[in-house]
């Protein structure tokens, strides 16, 4: 049995397990077959008055993909407030970093959208300023009327690519190899 094979039925035996034991924190079942999402734990300690829109934009995220959960459970991602300029995000590695929130420029576009366009950095999305509303990372080039503060299918379907849970090795890049606590201890 090849190693990748191996990893699809570890990944299964374990989706298996957690049916029945119950979801571990640090993963949950997705629902692609075979695959775990991986747990994002946020920090809203220093978001200040944004502390409520990190909740929603987290939300959002874990609507809108499969392969990651994002959770109020420690400092994968701290989020905080600042003032004056601009907002922006610090990835260390994929799923780790800090996003910074400018209240004066919240004050201009939506909170929400600059949260959950901030957070998509965080989870591996380049910025594309091409000035469509219907995407997150157009950021602020769509203007101060776009309020739209959800992920297009494309945006979304990128993170869970990049967060492929125990088949992630499949994917292109491994620059988060060894940088990522394991999606469920398999035993
Ligand atoms: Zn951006």
């Amino acid at each position: 049995m090849s190693a990748r094979r191996i990893h699809r039925l570890l990944a299964t035996l374990a989706a298996s397990a957690i049916a029945l034991v119950g979801a571990p924190l640090a993963a949950s079942p997705a629902s692609a077959a075979g695959t775990l999402a991986t747990t994002i734990c946020y920090d809203v300690s220093q978001a200040g008055s944004f502390t409520s829109t990190a909740h929603s934009a987290a939300s959002i995220w874990n609507n809108y993909t499969n392969n990651i959960n994002m959770s109020n459970c420690g400092t994968n991602l701290r989020i905080y407030q600042i003032y004056g300029g601009g907002s922006y995000a610090v990835r260390t590695s994929l799923g780790n970093g800090r996003v910074y929130i400018d209240t004066y420029q919240a004050q201009q576009y939506s909170p929400l959208r600059i949260m959950t366009h901030e957070i998509g950095h965080i989870l591996g999305l380049p910025d594309n300023y091409n000035g469509q509303c219907s995407l997150l990372m157009s950021g602020g080039s769509a203007g101060t009327s776009c309020t739209n503060p959800y992920p297009a299918a494309t945006e979304a379907a990128r993170v869970d690519q990049l967060f492929g849970g125990l088949t992630r090795t499949a994917t292109p890049s491994g620059v988060f190899q060894g940088s990522w606590p394991a999606p469920v201890p398999v035993s």
